[in-house]
């Protein structure tokens, strides 16, 4: 009688354990899980980072390349943002990269569009599957939201409110084309932007294979 007493009680005392360890599998699994988005995103905007984006952008691309299908990047940058953190401090500076990260978090709406803080108040967006015609209204409609905030900037030679320029480059990848090459373009174009007066777009593509 004693000797199937203990016997119960030690399948109870197992069954617990066994409970204990599983729930803390769970936590321990679910801990990760956060803190491996976390180590993906932007503390101030919440938006992708650069680790987060390079991963989707090398993604895409090989998936661009695959099924010859065109995607488009823009890279942004805040008109004039110095002069606005000079005048208006730096914790209102902040609220302004939010505020535009709000911007371009919501344009980004589909699966596979990303929005990502590439530096200080660069961003990188990313459309796979988008063409240079749908890629130049997308910058618009960035460019018609950001001036619709009015976020008032004193200290800026061209606007009263904040302004963006865009550097746009829509390509098919080919075989030999490095991705590397086509975030330079990016750049590049978002150069030409601020060299033409800021608060617009340029755009670039790989002419044989635009549509
Ligand atoms: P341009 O129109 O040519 O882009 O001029 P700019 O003044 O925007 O460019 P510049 O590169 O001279 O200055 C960028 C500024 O962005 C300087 C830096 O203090 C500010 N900045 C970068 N990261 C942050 C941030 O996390 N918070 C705030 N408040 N400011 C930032
Ligand atoms: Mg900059
Ligand atoms: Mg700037």
């Amino acid at each position: 009688m004693s000797l199937c007493y203990v016997i119960d009680r030690q399948h109870r005392e197992n069954y617990l354990q066994n409970c204990i360890i599983e729930a803390t599998q769970q936590e321990i699994t679910e801990q990760s899980k956060l803190l491996e988005e976390l180590s993906l995103l932007d503390p101030l905007t919440g938006l992708a980072n650069r680790r987060y984006l390079n991963r989707i952008l090398e993604a895409e691309w090989t998936l661009a390349l695959k099924q010859q299908t065109p995607m488009s990047m823009i890279m942004l940058d805040i008109d004039y943002f110095k002069n606005y953190n000079d005048t208006l401090g730096h914790i209102s500076g902040d609220h302004c990269l939010q505020a535009i990260a709000l911007v371009l978090k919501a344009i980004t709406n589909s699966g596979s569009e990303i929005a990502a803080r590439y530096g200080g108040e660069e961003f990188i967006l990313v459309f796979p599957q988008t063409n240079s015609a749908k890629a130049k209204e997308i910058a618009n409609s960035i460019m018609d939201q950001i001036h619709k905030l009015e976020i008032q900037h004193p200290d800026s030679p061209i606007h009263p409110y904040i302004t963006v320029s865009l550097g746009i480059v829509t390509a098919v990848p080919q075989k030999d084309d490095l991705l590397s090459d086509y975030i330079e373009l990016a750049d590049k174009k978002l150069y030409e932007a601020k060299k033409s007066g800021r608060n617009c777009y340029q755009i670039a593509h790989n002419s044989d294979t635009i549509i």
